[in-house]
Order: structure tokens, then C-alpha cells, then sequence
């Protein structure tokens, strides 16, 4: 399979034709220098911009209510307590299967450009592995158009919820790609034992482990340098992601100097959160200190939150605005974390749109890449693998 891309702006650099082989960018040379002989399919880009694939780093696509009927939203306390209630109360809810409701939040994930999603499933006793299998099967159904990884998420705690380990051990056997943590100081009361419990089962089935950190202040900081010894201890660099981190929100210097060497030191992954209440992390500051970093659409449409909609580029608008990042130079990092620095910090290569490359790639129009950023308009097309999976913000393939 030989595809052209004509005329199109890598990053907003000069035009270029990319020749596309087998999946993978076989050649990218100056504009109107492409013979389109033996080609299977060739696209004229009138000078748009290419950009790699998306990266989302944290969804949740399994508690999503995309394309249910709006239900309306009472909790108002801002608490993890009021959060479980939400779940509970969701997943009475008559709404249509995990499965159909996952599908079209990810479908509309891939539309918006993400062609890596790490995606996590709620695991408790009560819904036991029906979302787990209902993702992994997604997985599977979805693999032509993006890749997707399963981490098993225990929302409602593991010794908060007596049954949960259980459940996560059997999710691993069944295929998870990650086992979960949450909150394990402020929420568990025994952060030994949840990384115990967490690194254990990560090392037994050689997987990811990930952990949900909403502790502030000190105890935020404590916890991270306990994760960062045990993934040092275990040499699971690179294999270790944390989300949210509230800790990293408003620390003092001392702590962001802590916590940003335990991050480095340690390769730890963060997956920035991006939230209305609290103040975004110094991603620069991160970045700078050698952080490994990305983004990801959180809990969009469930019931805790009404807000997001899988896309990761309007993600990165929300943290440059937050940020107050106004240079291109800072509106380009906020693109890279969204593609190539995303890969990275899911354990990935840096994929970049050169020869030799998976050709995962969104075009979309656009004078520059930080242009894009601060007005993300509708993608034009998304490849996944050479082939056009998505065109005009709609999945083109059988599978949508
Ligand atoms: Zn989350």
C-alpha cells in the first residue's frame, strides 16, 4: 500500500510530499517532487499542517455518558467521598452498555486525532470486570484505527473496598496492560501497603503501575518520593506513571524541587491534569528538569463532570491557557506533549513525523503549530498507520 500526502507542512515547516509504504513514512521530499505512479492513493494537503498522532494518556472512556441523554449534574462538594458517591450513583443510571458508551467516547477520541489512548477501567465489587472486558474487548474492536492500553483502575480504593484486589489481580490475567492506585495515603490510610499490594502485582505480570495522587501539601510530596523509591528499588523506570499529583499544584520551591527530581530521578511518568480548581503544574519547570509528561482527557461527560470531549488538542489549549503561555516556543511544547512527548512518557519512542516512522498522523488547517493550540479547529484527516481512519472531525473506516 503506497499512499502520497502532497503539499503538506510538517510542524509548519516548508512543504513537503510524504510518501507513505506499508504504514510507514518511506520518504518526505520538497513539494511537487512526488511521482505518483504505483500509488494506491494520493492526497493533496494544499499546504495544511501535519502534525504526529495524539497521544491521550488518561482516559477514562469507560465512565463517559457520550451520546446518552444529558443527565443532569446536583453533587456540589468537591470531595473524593462525593466523587465515589458519583460513581456509585452513575453506574445504577439506565444508560446504554459500558461497551457502546466507551465506543463512542472513543470514537470521538480517535476523530479529534488520538491514535495512542491509554484508557482506564473501573474495577469494584458490584461492576467486578464488566468494564475491564468491555475496554479490552474495545481494544481489540478499535486496533485498526488506534492504539489502546487497559489499565485497571480501582476507583473506589483497594482497602477501602474489600474484594477490589482480587478483581485487579484477575484483570491482569485477563489482559490488563496496567494495574491502577488511588489516592493511596489520603484515601487507603496505608500508602506502604497499596504500593505493596500495587507493585507487587505490577512486577508479578510485568505491567504498568499507575497511581491516581490528589494529596496535597507535604503528604503529596511524601508520597511521590515513596513511589519514586519503589520503582527505583524494583528498576521499573519507565514503566511507573502518576496522574493528577495535586501535590505538584501549588507546592512551595523546596517541595517543586523534590518532587520534580523524584519524577526525573526515578522515570516516573506524569500525566498533567488539567482541572478548574487548581492551578496547573509548572510544566515548564517539569519539562526543563527532565520530566517525562503528557496529556489526557481525565473523566470527560461522566457524572462527576460534565466537562471534555476526548480532544487533546483542545487539552493543550486549556493548560497553555491556564499556564498563560503565550510564545510560540511554549505553545509548540504544549503540541509535543499532545504527540511526541506523550509517546515518551508512555513508555514509547518519540514518534515524530520523519522517514522511517509509523505514519500516524492528523492534518489539519493552520498557518503554524501554536496556531492550532490556542484555536483548535477541526482535524482534516487522521491516519493511523497510513491509512485515513478519521477525515473532518468523523471516523471514515468500517469500524465507525
Ligand atoms: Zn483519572
Amino acid at each position: 500500500m503506497r499512499t502520497l500526502l502532497l503539499n503538506g507542512r510538517i510542524e509548519g515547516a516548508e512543504a513537503s510530499d510524504i510518501v507513505i509504504e506499508d504504514g510507514f513514512i518511506a520518504q518526505i521530499i520538497p513539494a511537487g517532487s512526488a511521482q505518483a505512479a504505483s500509488t494506491d492513493e494520493v492526497i493533496d494537503l494544499s499546504g495544511q499542517l501535519v502534525l504526529p498522532g495524539f497521544v491521550d494518556g488518561h482516559s477514562h472512556a469507560d465512565k463517559s455518558m457520550w451520546g446518552e441523554p444529558w443527565a443532569r449534574r446536583h453533587s456540589v462538594d468537591i470531595t473524593m467521598d462525593q466523587m465515589f458517591e458519583d460513581t456509585l450513583e452513575q453506574w445504577k443510571l439506565p444508560q446504554s452498555s459500558i461497551k457502546d458508551r466507551a465506543r463512542r467516547f472513543l470514537h470521538k477520541s480517535i476523530a479529534a486525532g488520538s491514535t495512542t489512548i491509554r484508557a482506564y477501567a473501573d474495577v469494584f465489587p458490584g461492576i467486578d470486570l464488566q468494564g475491564l472486558h468491555a475496554m479490552l474487548e474495545l481494544k481489540e474492536e478499535l486496533a485498526p484505527l488506534a492504539d489502546i492500553s487497559v489499565i485497571a483502575f480501582p476507583q473506589l480504593g483497594i482497602l477501602r473496598t474489600p474484594g477490589t484486589l482480587d478483581l485487579l489481580e484477575q484483570a491482569l490475567k485477563d489482559g490488563a496492560d496496567g494495574i491502577g492506585g488511588l489516592d493511596p495515603a489520603a484515601v487507603e490510610r496505608d500508602a506502604a501497603q497499596v504500593l505493596d499490594l500495587v507493585f507487587g502485582l505490577a512486577e508479578k505480570y510485568q505491567v504498568t503501575a499507575d497511581f491516581h495522587a490528589h494529596e496535597v501539601g507535604e503528604l503529596g510530596v511524601w508520597l511521590v518520593e515513596r513511589v519514586a523509591e519503589r520503582t527505583k528499588a524494583l528498576g521499573m523506570a519507565g514503566n511507573v506513571s502518576m496522574c493528577d499529583v495535586f501535590a505538584l499544584a501549588e507546592p512551595s520551591a523546596e517541595q517543586f524541587g523534590r518532587l520534580s527530581h523524584a519524577f526525573a530521578d526515578a522515570g516516573i511518568a506524569f500525566s498533567i491534569g488539567v482541572h478548574g480548581l487548581l492551578p496547573v503544574p509548572d510544566v515548564k519547570g517539569l519539562h526543563e528538569a527532565g520530566v517525562a509528561m503528557c496529556l489526557g482527557s481525565d473523566s470527560s461527560r461522566s457524572l462527576w463532570s460534565p466537562w471534555g470531549d476526548g480532544d487533546i488538542l483542545s487539552r493543550a489549549m486549556m493548560m497553555s491557557y491556564k499556564s498563560y503561555w503565550r510564545t510560540d516556543d511554549d505553545l509548540e511544547l504544549a503540541a509535543r506533549l499532545a504527540t511526541s512527548l506523550g509517546h515518551q512518557a508512555l513508555g514509547a519512542a518519540a514518534q515524530q513525523v520523519v522517514t522511517g516512522e509509523v505514519a500516524d498522523l492528523v492534518v489539519l488547517p493552520g498557518e503554524a503549530v501554536a496556531e492550532v493550540v490556542v484555536q483548535p479547529v477541526p482535524r482534516s484527516l487522521v491516519l493511523k498507520r497510513g491509512v485515513v481512519v478519521a477525515r473532518d472531525g468523523h471516523l471514515v473506516t468500517a469500524a465507525g
